[in-house]
């Protein structure tokens, strides 16, 4: 998924099965969701540079781990999807990678709180 966008179609639809998910209020009001492609089309991460929000799969050392993080959440940073992406990020409960300006470890400090 990685020329088209890190967040084109692997997250988002992988999540949701490709269409539009449903969410009930504690009233009981179901509301269909269909927001959570186009957010990824406007992501400032689509392209060669998605590959900075994953670890490789090689071993990575400290410093190229922050440097490569560092990297990710700069364009994060210039994100018109940043608030959408995290919320889909701690939705997901997804605790790998980027998402949001956010890596792993902080989104799950935000979980835990
Ligand atoms: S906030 Fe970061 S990870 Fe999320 S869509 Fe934007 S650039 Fe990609």
């Amino acid at each position: 998924m990685r020329s088209a966008g890190r967040h084109a179609k692997s997250r988002a639809e992988a999540a949701a099965g490709g269409g539009p998910t449903t969410d009930t209020d504690e009233g009981g009001v179901v509301t269909v969701r269909t927001s959570h492609v186009s957010w990824q089309r406007r992501a400032a991460c689509r392209g060669p540079e998605a590959r900075l929000f994953f670890p490789p799969s090689a071993t990575e050392t400290r410093p190229a781990r922050a440097q490569r993080e560092a990297r990710a959440k700069a364009i994060c940073a210039t994100c018109v999807v940043r608030g959408e992406c995290l919320e889909e990020a701690l939705r997901l409960r997804d605790f790998h990678g980027i998402w949001g300006g956010l890596n792993e470890h902080e989104r799950r400090a935000l979980v835990d709180a």
